[in-house]
């Protein structure tokens, strides 16, 4: 392990769990969130050298990410779906997708993270590591509130866990201010599953609009099962329920815009899929 001034550069996982545990240190990985908003006396946990945290696990089922894998690896990697690349493709600029790592993305917590969008979508698990061992957690109760997570101040987020099955169909669209280098201003994705005539998942997932990624299972639940006929017939309680539930905070732009934005995707989904 190396100590520099401004932190600590572990050689293996094993080491940065004990500095995690012993001291209070700033986890590291791209810095790209973390140097905007430099704190003038942090003590750095530098995870981004830690060879333990940047593989790429491709199972028969799941493609477990390293939380030091950067964008530009997971983009050039042939196992990533393409709904996560698409995100990837369009966050910040290739100099910043070199250092970013999804991992980051994810533990920031923002709102407005677009590859965390895909994972909540998705169905990811997070492996969380400690001294005291590790912990899976969904991805979706990992967030409590805009840069909010139940990570404890002893763990590490060391791996990102996505199904690799069932994530081909999917419509995905981010709105922002720019064609690049925009954040998001609302963000959509929606996994799209049918066999033998019926729907067998339909995953929505709302960016930037509230104070965290918002997805909706019990409302998702009511197509599931469904007929393209029967969905159809549904349309409209389905939108109804949507449309009721989701309540957008004001940002850049006005909440009236957010949720009129919200309802055109979805609106516009379910008509790419003949409902
Ligand atoms: C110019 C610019 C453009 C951007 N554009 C976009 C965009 O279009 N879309 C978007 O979503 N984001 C964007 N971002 C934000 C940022 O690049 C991403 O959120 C990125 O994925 C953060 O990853 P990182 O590795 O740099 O995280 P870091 O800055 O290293 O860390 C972010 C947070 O996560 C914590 N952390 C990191 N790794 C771990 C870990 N393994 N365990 C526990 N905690 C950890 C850190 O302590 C910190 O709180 C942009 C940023 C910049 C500077």
């Amino acid at each position: 392990m190396v100590k520099l001034e401004y932190g600590y550069l572990p050689e293996t996982l094993a080491e940065a769990l004990e500095i995690r545990a012993a001291e209070k240190v700033v986890p590291y990985a791209g810095g790209t969130d973390l140097m905007v908003e430099a704190e003038e006396h942090a003590t750095y946990l530098f995870l981004n050298q830690l060879a333990e945290l940047s593989r790429i696990n491709v199972t028969e089922d799941m493609l477990e990410i390293g939380a030091a894998c950067t964008y530009t690896e997971l983009l050039n990697h042939e196992a990533v779906p393409q709904v996560l690349k698409d995100a990837m493709i369009l966050i910040a600029s290739p100099a910043t997708r070199n250092q970013a790592t999804p991992a980051g993305n994810i533990c920031n917590a923002s709102p407005k993270a677009d590859s965390a969008l895909i994972f909540v979508a998705a169905g990811a698990k997070l492996r969380l590591r400690s001294v005291q061992g590790e912990r899976i957690v969904p991805i979706g109760e990992f967030f409590v509130g805009r840069g909010k997570t139940i990570l404890r101040d002893d763990e590490l987020l060391t791996e990102i866990l996505l199904p690799r099955r069932g994530l081909d169909n999917y419509y995905y669209k981010k709105i922002g201010a720019r064609a690049s280098m925009a954040i998001s201003r609302v963000s959509f994705v929606a996994i799209f599953g049918e066999e033998a005539g019926r729907i067998t998942r339909m995953s929505i997932a709302f960016g930037a609009i509230s104070s965290v990624i918002l997805r909706f299972p019990e409302f998702e639940a009511l197509m599931i099962g469904k007929t393209i006929e029967e969905a159809k017939a549904l349309k409209g309680e389905f939108l109804a329920k949507f449309d009721e539930a989701i309540v957008p905070i004001r940002g850049r732009v006005s909440a009236t815009y957010r949720k009129q934005a919200c309802m055109s995707l979805l609106n516009d989904f379910l008509a790419s899929r003949g409902i």
